[in-house]
């Protein structure tokens, strides 16, 4: 009994073009009816259009497929090499993708002109469909076509199994206890990470960083291959990071291990790099947290140590009497107008190379003298993002108005620094995915 249906003779007229042209599988010549009937694999609108072919008295044509060279008889074969890739890596959601070959592309391309392509689905979309159902099927993980943890490639050029891995991202603070350690891995300016005498053949400007050290602890756990930190600005390099730390995120490439206990690897960081580096309040978030903690303006306050030099070089009017030692009710006055003071800045000197030479407007909110003693001055300083504190109490040269030193009639400069906060819009830093 004919079962034509949905397909109508238009379909069955297709149908018969494709299969006057050779041997072809049930999954090829169902596809391209694809959109024609719902509900039916491919598989099984292949089937019914053979059967009415067959009644109907054509003589159809036995053998391996033309089309897919046989591809679709290999299904078991490809998921099992799919899910033997997979067993490597922790996910809860995949997709599948193929590279299809050459060879493959021309037949379809062949059948579509001669079948016309009005109503077919491409050959790699049931590949997909198909090796991914199974894959479902056999893991209880889910399909997903947004977002997923993983994706499987079938490359039927090479006949091999690629996987793409989604990058695990971790929000958290840092505290850098230690002067002297980078933020980022940072490539020796002479050979440029290849190896000199500048950098004892390392590669590096700086043995450590923040960004190895937590990488290091957390390799083995994640499984990962590189990782990179955003931070939430930078200090410099001869200063500690104190307080309640920097944010950061933490962006793990191609992790076989994504759901890695928080709580534990933290431990892990911290036990590891003891009197170094210790990070806190890890979390998993997503890659938009990255532009969220690098585009967003916040406060800093700083712990400075500072350095009077009266004798060297007085500045002010040239009528003053040289002096050689400043009372601290001068330096309490000098700090006072300091404090709320709106700063013209331009660009310092030391970082013209990679900046470019304007005039940058930032706030200083407080100012605290912490203590005075042998012309070393301790104080406390928060600002808005964005101010360079250095040059705020040395002037550098004029470039920064008003600064400390100006306001002393002294020079004066940093000679210890440690950032004690860095304030995160509550906004931001209790943004979940
Ligand atoms: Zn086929
Ligand atoms: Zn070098």
């Amino acid at each position: 009994m004919e079962i034509l249906g949905e397909f109508g003779e238009d379909g069955l007229e297709i149908a018969r073009k494709v299969t006057k042209e050779g041997a072809i599988c049930d999954h090829c010549l169902g596809r391209q009816l694809a959109k024609i009937s719902s509900g039916l694999s491919n598989e099984r609108r292949g089937e019914i259009l053979k059967e009415v072919l067959r009644e109907r008295g054509e003589e159809l044509k036995a053998g391996k497929c033309w089309v897919c060279n046989g591809l679709f008889e290999q299904l078991e074969y490809w998921v099992s090499k799919a899910l033997e890739t997979l067993r490597d890596y922790e996910f809860d959601s995949f997709l599948v993708g193929t590279k299809v070959s050459g060879l493959l592309l021309e037949n379809e391309e062949l059948l579509w002109e001669i079948a016309g392509a009005s109503y077919a689905e491409p050959l790699k979309a049931e590949l997909n469909r198909e090796v991914g159902k199974r894959i479902e099927h056999d893991t209880g993980k889910i399909v997903d076509f947004k977002l997923p943890d993983v994706v499987v490639i079938l490359n039927l050029w090479t006949e091999t199994v690629e996987v793409q891995v989604k990058a695990v991202f971790i929000y958290g603070r840092y505290r850098k206890l230690t002067r002297g350690i980078s933020q980022t891995r940072w490539l020796c300016r002479e050979c440029r990470g290849k190896g000199c005498e500048r950098c004892n053949f390392t590669g590096k400007m700086y043995p450590e960083s923040v960004e190895e050290l937590i990488s290091d602890s957390l390799r083995e756990e994640f499984k990962g291959e590189e990782m990179v930190l955003h931070g939430c600005g930078r200090e410099d390099i001869d200063a500690r990071m104190l307080g309640s730390g920097r944010p950061f995120v933490l962006e793990l490439q191609e992790p076989r291990r994504r759901n890695v206990d928080l709580r534990m690897a933290e431990e892990k960081v911290n036990e590891e790099n003891r009197g170094k580096v210790e990070v806190r309040a890890l979390r998993y978030v997503n890659r938009e947290m990255v532009a969220k903690i690098k585009n967003a303006k916040m406060d800093k306050t700083y712990r400075i140590e500072v350095e009077l030099k009266p004798l060297q070089g007085l500045r002010g009017h040239g009528a003053e009497p040289h002096k050689t030692r400043v009372p601290e009710e001068e330096v309490k006055n000098a700090l006072e107008r300091l404090s709320g003071a709106l700063i013209e800045q331009r660009t310092p000197t030391r970082v013209l190379h990679r900046r470019a030479d304007l005039v940058r407007k930032r706030k200083v909110h407080s100012v605290r003298l912490v203590s005075f003693e042998a012309q070393n001055a301790v104080m406390e300083i928060k600002c808005s993002a964005g101010l360079y504190i250095k040059e705020l109490i040395s002037g550098d040269e004029g470039r920064t108005k008003p600064s400390f030193s100006e306001l002393l009639g002294v020079e004066a400069e940093v000679k210890e620094l440690d950032v004690l906060d860095v304030d995160l819009d509550r906004e931001v830093e209790d943004f979940t995915v």
